[in-house]
């Protein structure tokens, strides 16, 4: 049975429609069609052309970077790019760019030394309670800035079902993992058939507690949340769904119903932010994504900062930004829709939370701290 949307108020129409731009003859029935979006994606200059007026740097980042990393954007995400502005948040997440062509000597091929922590193909275990699960390494949209370049897109490394069965295999036998992230890749470029299977080998695990799926279909293909998925993950609560939203731009009407589906459904929603240079570096940006992603009832988790992936070093900001973000954020907002801010370490040290210095001095019993107005005040421990 469908869940029905109620509308009882006008949140909905804070959020513009993105509308289906360049393919308005097309009928609603396809453009609603995850299998549609997927078949009818943005591959080639041919297909960009119509979209968007290319620029000559496009088209030379897309000759010599398409080899190692697909161009690939649904028709959906493409109506949200600025035909004329090569510097639009959508359009810099999707199309490539010459600077993709850069390999510094600080890049790092596995900069978070996944396949080190890796007790069997496609897991990576490296907190004690949880793991990181590897799916499929199809996405709808290939983001320019994905820090599993190295991977995603390549069929050749796509995950088998034998490896699929024997990363089940190691979370059923290892009794100490409680939590599990299923990735990718985009997990949901599986089908709901394949997916249900994996979540019904988790959820028979005494063991496992909390399921997480690390999506962003919500912001690039939200028609993949279909009822079918939806009464499918019903069945395997308590899930939890973290995405990807880097910019009130993709915060469409589109996502919005979206993410008011699967809250209805009793999913939890998080969001994991990259910080991203020319497109979300700006305290102001950040402060309205976080606000709308709060009446789509996505609270904001994590801002990382952009890591040492080969190819996307013209991405990256000082980390002096991202604390510059936070302490624009903390005690001028609420509380609740502000992300953590975390350096997730190279070599495998994994994240780091860090954060505007609040403390001023510390001596003993004696706290000298500051507040979000930059006054000072003392806190004296108790003897
Ligand atoms: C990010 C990550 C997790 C999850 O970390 P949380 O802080 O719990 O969200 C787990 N395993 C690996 C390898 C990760 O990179
Ligand atoms: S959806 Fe995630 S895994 Fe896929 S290309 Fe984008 S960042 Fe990478």
């Amino acid at each position: 049975m469908a869940l029905e949307i109620i509308t009882v108020n006008k949140v909905r129409e804070r959020f513009k429609p993105a509308g289906k731009g360049v393919w308005a003859h097309v009928p609603d029935s396809d453009w609603h069609s995850w299998i549609w979006q997927q078949q009818q994606r943005v591959k080639n200059m041919a297909q960009l052309e119509k979209v968007i007026k290319v620029t000559d740097d496009e088209r030379v980042a897309y000759e010599k970077s398409n080899e190692m990393f697909n161009m690939g954007i649904t028709p959906y995400y493409a109506t949200l790019m600025d035909p004329d502005d090569a510097t639009c948040p959508v359009r810099q997440q999707s199309v490539p760019s010459t600077k993709e062509l850069n390999i510094l000597p600080e890049d790092l091929e596995d900069p978070l030394a996944e396949e080190r922590d890796m007790p069997v193909p496609g897991v990576t275990h490296r907190y004690p309670d949880r793991v990181l699960f590897y799916t499929t390494h199809n996405c709808p949209v290939y983001c320019r800035h994905c820090t599993r370049k190295r991977k995603v897109s390549d069929p050749g490394s796509a995950a088998q079902l034998t490896q699929l069965d024997n990363g089940l295999k190691y979370i059923e036998a290892t009794k100490t993992i409680r939590d599990v992230i299923i990735s990718g890749g985009d997990p949901l470029s599986l089908s709901d058939d394949r997916l249900e299977w994996i979540l019904s080998r988790l959820r028979a695990c005494d063991h496992i507690e909390t399921i997480r799926l690390g999506s962003r279909n919500l912001v690039t293909l939200p028609f993949r949340i279909t009822d079918n998925f939806i009464n499918m993950i019903r069945k395997y609560h308590p899930i939890h769904i973290n995405t990807h939203f880097n910019h009130p731009k993709e915060c469409t009407q589109e996502a919005y119903d979206t993410a008011t589906r699967l809250a209805d459904a009793g999913c939890t929603l998080g969001n994991q932010a990259v910080l991203l240079k020319g497109i979300n570096d700006k305290p102001e940006i950040f402060k309205e994504l976080v606000h709308k992603l709060m009446l789509m009832r996505i609270r904001p988790y994590y801002i990382y900062q952009c890591d040492l992936s080969q190819g996307i070093s013209h991405f990256r900001t000082p980390v002096e930004k991202g604390i510059e973000i936070i302490e624009a954020l903390r005690g001028h907002t609420s509380g609740l829709c502000i992300p953590q801010y975390v350096v997730d370490a190279p070599g495998g040290g994994g994240k780091i939370p860090v954060n505007p210095n609040y403390i001023v001095k510390h001596e003993g019993k004696k706290w000298v701290l500051r507040n979000f107005r930059k006054q000072e005040f003392t806190y004296f421990e108790p003897n």
